[in-house]
């Protein structure tokens, strides 16, 4: 399944030329255009899935492999000290592109690059609210 107005379903199928570092039947890796460090890569299913929650699992496991052998490849040879695997779903997530990707992005020490956010405080009362909301979905 394609997406006619989707961008990474072009760039994946080869419709839009793209800096390829990993091509497979299922699978295309190519450089980010506005890489957060040296090799910044994603991961991209050739089939359009608009992210974590549309991607089949065994579709997901693949990706996952994927990112685990292009991210071994792009450290040894770029020489990275070591790898941040992020991945993005939804907008209030930072999801700017409705295509499942997976985020490889190597890390180099002193890079000056900040991936992370504020530590909060979990308190007791937080922690009771949210456990119970859980549970009660559950039911
Ligand atoms: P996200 O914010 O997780 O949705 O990530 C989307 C990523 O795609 C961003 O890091 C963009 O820099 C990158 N990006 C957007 N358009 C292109 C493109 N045409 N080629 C390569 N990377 C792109
Ligand atoms: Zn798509």
């Amino acid at each position: 399944m394609k997406d006619a107005n989707c961008i990474f379903c072009k760039i994946a199928n080869g419709e839009i030329p793209s800096r390829t570092v990993y091509e497979d039947e299922q699978f295309r890796v190519f450089l980010d255009l506005g890489p957060a460090t040296r090799g910044h890569a994603l991961v991209v299913p050739k089939d359009h899935y608009a992210d974590l929650f549309a991607i089949p699992e065994d579709v997901l496991a693949k990706a996952a492999q994927t990112a685990q052998k292009v991210g071994a490849s792009l450290k040894e040879k770029l020489q990275a000290d070591g790898v941040n695997i992020v991945q993005n779903n939804g907008a209030a997530a930072g999801q700017t592109v409705d295509h499942f990707h997976i985020h490889i992005i190597p890390r180099y020490k002193d890079d000056g690059q900040t991936i992370g956010w504020k530590p909060g405080e979990l308190t007791d009362a937080a922690a009771e609210e949210i456990l119970g909301a859980l549970s009660a979905e559950k039911k």
